[in-house]
């Protein structure tokens, strides 16, 4: 993901890193579902989460 035009909304910073996290979300109804990691854009600066996506949209709706 391109990062090089995103502005931090709570410091107006635009140095990111995206980390993810290994906890599967999964669909509510579906609990044997591959489910999806989520990757997350920080603000390098101050913390702040700039975004949240979900790896594998796919994923949760199979
Ligand atoms: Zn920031």
């Amino acid at each position: 993901m391109n990062t090089s035009e995103m502005i931090c909304k709570s410091c107006g910073g635009n140095s990111f890193v995206q980390a993810m996290d290994f906890i599967n979300l999964r669909p509510v109804d579906k609990k044997i579902a591959l489910g999806s990691e989520r990757i997350f854009t920080v603000c390098l600066d101050c913390g702040e989460v700039v975004s949240i996506k979900v790896k594998n949209p796919k994923n949760l709706i199979r």
